[in-house]
């Protein structure tokens, strides 16, 4: 998708720290991490959000959580962590790409919302 920053990240077209890459997904370091740990990951594929995902796109779904678990322990979130999947005008959504946000270090993160 032409002019989708997370596109370009993925493809390496613009820079990123990479933590991991498959022939489906990329993930990397939020350039304005919320806690020690803030790793996003993403389909390679341009998805734009959770609300735009179809049945078809359930493996890569799948295979986001499987790898967002898994990278929150190797890149110091051992203890538990937290994903966030910011989804359309509602939920906050900046980056028109679907990412899973993982959250975490040694620290508990804290309540998940706070209460309006
Ligand atoms: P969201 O509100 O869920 O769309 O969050 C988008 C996230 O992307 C934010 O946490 C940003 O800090 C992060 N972000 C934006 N541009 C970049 C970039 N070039 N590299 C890494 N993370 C980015
Ligand atoms: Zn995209």
């Amino acid at each position: 998708m032409e002019n989708c920053l997370f596109c370009k990240i993925a493809a390496g077209d613009i820079p990123s720290r990479k933590v991991y890459e498959d022939d489906e997904l990329f993930a990397f370091h939020d350039i304005n991490p919320a806690r020690p740990v803030h790793i996003l990951v993403i389909p390679k594929r341009h998805i734009t959000s959770l609300a735009s995902s179809t049945e078809a796109d359930l493996p890569v779904l799948g295979r986001m959580l499987a790898v967002a678990n898994r990278l929150a322990t190797e890149q110091g979130s051992p203890d538990g962590f937290r994903l966030i999947i910011n989804t359309g005008a509602i939920g906050h959504q900046e980056v028109q790409h679907l990412h899973a946000h993982i959250v975490g270090g040694p620290e508990p993160v804290g309540p998940m919302l706070k209460r309006v």
